[in-house]
């Protein structure tokens, strides 16, 4: 998803206080910046922030941090925290490719991908969030017990994605080719952009949760 570049996008991103300007500083420190021993939940390319911005609402004894890598995305979740601003919500506009250099060892929770890009050709395959490489990169960061919870309605994706997980040494908790008709899967289930958009369109949503 890349919006059109919205002109200025880049300085109001720069002025906002719900951005993490410098986030390596912040590596090993997001406790103090929320100001709370609370867990940490994250989002990999989160859009507009929708997802994100419900569950925040839904959940504040939990901090979320959403990660998107363009500022004209971005702008779009700022302005929704302008109208309703969350606590528990911060955003950082980064490649997810450095993601360690931002959060320490077993400092996340939980990972939300949700709708990741696709891909399709092989070559691009270790630029695909659920990728074996990308599965190193949470496995830095994410706690013992910590799980990486990826929806999607691309099947060829997902069936990439379940393919990766034995080289990478995950394990499946869930999955589900149909999630909208899971019902236990479905409990809590907290709908995207994507998500709304090709499930009004008839696509099946595929998802998992992992865990090492
Ligand atoms: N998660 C949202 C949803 O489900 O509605 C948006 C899905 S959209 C298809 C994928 C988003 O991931 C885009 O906004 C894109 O810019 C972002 N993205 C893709 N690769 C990324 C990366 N390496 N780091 C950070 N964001 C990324």
């Amino acid at each position: 998803m890349r919006l059109r570049n919205i002109s200025g996008s880049r300085d109001v991103i720069a002025e906002s206080p719900l951005v993490v300007h410098e986030p390596e500083i912040t590596k090993g420190k997001w406790k103090d910046v929320f100001g709370n021993t609370h867990d940490l939940h994250i989002e990999i390319g989160m859009g507009k922030g929708k997802f994100l911005h419900t569950l925040a609402g839904k959940n504040p004894e939990i901090n979320y941090i959403g990660i998107e890598k363009y500022s004209s995305v971005l702008l779009r979740a700022l302005q929704k925290m302008e109208t309703e601003p969350l606590p528990n919500l911060l955003f950082i506009r980064m490649d997810a490719e450095e993601i360690t250099e931002v959060f320490d060892r077993e400092e996340v929770s939980r990972i939300y991908l949700n709708f990741s890009d696709p891909w399709p050709k092989d070559r691009h395959a270790k630029r695909r969030l659920p990728s074996r490489e990308y599965l190193a990169r949470y496995d830095q960061i994410l706690k013992k017990d910590g799980v990486i919870e990826f929806k999607t309605d691309n099947k060829d994706l997902f069936e990439f994605a379940l393919e990766e997980l034995p080289f990478a040494g995950w394990k499946i908790v869930r999955k589900t080719f149909d999630l909208h008709h899971d019902a236990e899967m479905m409990e809590g289930n907290v709908m995207t952009e994507y998500e709304e958009k090709f499930s009004s369109k008839g696509n099946p949503i595929c998802k998992y949760i992992i865990k090492r």
